[in-house]
């Protein structure tokens, strides 16, 4: 049986100058494509601010703007992906979700099979928030807790997280020089939690300790998580596709 996993892009990773980033997007549907051929592939992805804000420029600092501004850009956002994806003879399919959703034995089981029938006909299921109804994503997080639970309750073997950075240092390697990036994780540590590192990017959410309690609930549960670069695909395509690990950093519960 094939294994089952979970990429999440950032909104950082998939947005240049407030708008999509095209060639991004694209170097990402052609990892995807082939990571479609080896596994069972589900893409949790944010950005539908950052597409839908270059259609109408509200003030993003509202969280009612910020609702409005993904209503438009969800749709433009999907769109792209199926352009892009059709160009590897593969097809996208679109759930919105909420964290509560998960808090539903129902929604949860008929989410489930939704996914498991999509998988059996090589879809590639694209997950993002439900940002009209929900918020948790526009307040924090970037998807990174939407992603865990989907890895967790979906029966993913691992969840892969795309971001600005290629992997978990010991300290914020974009302050600090000397930082060296942990190749292997087996267990979070209190402390880890609690600092308070919010990023600066004005579209982006996440920060590493959204990464860390994602890393923390799923090594709980027995499912692996890996972070590495969303601009340079290499260290992914190499974990996955080659089994070797060269960069990033995978935590695990598998000693
Ligand atoms: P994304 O948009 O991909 O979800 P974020 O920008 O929200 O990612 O979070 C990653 C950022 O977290 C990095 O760019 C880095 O500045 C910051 N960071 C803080 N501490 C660390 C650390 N110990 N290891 C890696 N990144 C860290």
């Amino acid at each position: 049986m094939k294994q089952r996993v979970v990429v999440k892009v950032g909104t950082h990773v998939l947005s240049e100058q407030n708008r999509l980033c095209k060639e991004r997007m694209l170097n990402l549907v052609e990892f995807l494509s082939k990571l479609m051929d080896r596994y069972e592939v589900i893409l949790v992805s944010s950005a539908a601010v950052v597409a839908g804000y270059s259609k109408l420029k509200l003030d993003k600092n509202q969280l009612h703007n910020r609702q409005a501004i993904a209503a438009i850009g969800q749709p433009h956002l999907i769109t792209t992906y199926s352009k892009k994806l059709e160009k590897f003879g593969k097809i996208a399919a679109q759930l919105l979700l909420t964290a509560d959703d998960f808090d539903s034995r129902k929604r949860t089981y008929h989410a489930k099979c939704t996914i498991d029938t999509l998988l059996q006909h090589k879809i590639l299921p694209i997950i993002n928030e439900n940002d009209a109804t929900a918020t948790e994503e526009l307040v924090f997080g970037d998807n990174d807790q939407l992603s865990a639970r989907v890895a967790h309750y979906f029966d993913a073997q691992i969840l892969i997280l795309l971001s600005d950075i290629d992997g978990y240092y010991d300290k914020d390697p974009n302050k600090n020089p000397d930082a060296l990036m942990k190749k292997i994780v087996y267990k979070i540590q209190e402390d880890e939690l609690s600092v308070d590192e919010k990023t600066s990017y004005e579209f982006a959410t996440g920060g590493i300790v959204t990464k860390l309690k994602a890393a923390d609930y799923l090594l709980k549960r027995g499912v692996d998580m890996f972070i590495a670069s969303g601009f340079d695909l290499s260290d992914i395509e190499s974990f996955m596709l080659l089994s070797e690990h060269k960069g990033g950093t995978l935590f695990t519960c598998k000693v």
